[in-house]
């Protein structure tokens, strides 16, 4: 198993849409094992693969906190096949977008079908933490982000953020004129 670097805000490949998974082969059980150790060590509660530069509609997450034991889940392919008219606002943050939370609404509970770890297809009903984490991934899936709920000034002070402190990251080199 190994640590992935994390992209973030403002890099294009988070805007990707991921592909689905065809081959459930030990590179795919490697990957999910990378994902997972790179959610841990984050630490985050999901991550979807293109937040490590793959894109693939993969998702990992462990919903579970504090002292409680550990239940990392898959998600191969998911989908979103139902959601509750109940509305709840969750403090969200992401991996890719590092030191930002904002109060996102999303329906309350949602069943996803999806494909564990073996290719079998399974369906889970999810509320509280899980429901949410479970959209947020697979918006990550779709090229989207959470920020992406906010309201549009929010979000472009945020984006404009996050392309001024890369740009001051690049090298002096890429700043010169002639
Ligand atoms: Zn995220």
């Amino acid at each position: 198993m190994a640590i992935r670097p994390i992209i973030t805000l403002p890099d294009p490949r988070l805007r990707l849409v991921s592909e689905p998974v065809a081959t459930f082969d030990g590179e795919l059980q490697l990957l999910l094992d990378d994902m997972l150790e790179t959610m841990y060590e984050a630490p985050g509660v999901g991550l979807a693969a293109i937040q490590i530069a793959v894109p693939k509609r993969i998702v990992v997450a462990d919903a579970t906190r504090g002292d409680e034991p550990k239940n990392p889940m898959f998600f191969i392919n998911p989908e979103i096949v139902w959601v509750s008219e109940e509305l709840f606002v969750y403090q969200e943050g992401c991996l890719s977008v590092p030191d930002y939370f904002e109060d996102v609404q999303r329906p309350a509970r949602v069943r996803v079908r999806y494909l564990d770890r073996t290719g079998a297809t399974q369906e889970i009903e999810a509320d509280g933490l899980l429901a949410t984490v479970l959209q947020h991934e697979i918006d990550h899936l779709e090229g989207g982000l959470f920020i992406d709920h906010l309201s549009r000034l929010k979000r472009e002070r945020v984006v404009k953020k996050f392309a001024k402190a890369a740009a001051r990251a690049a090298p002096v080199a890429d700043k010169v004129e002639a």
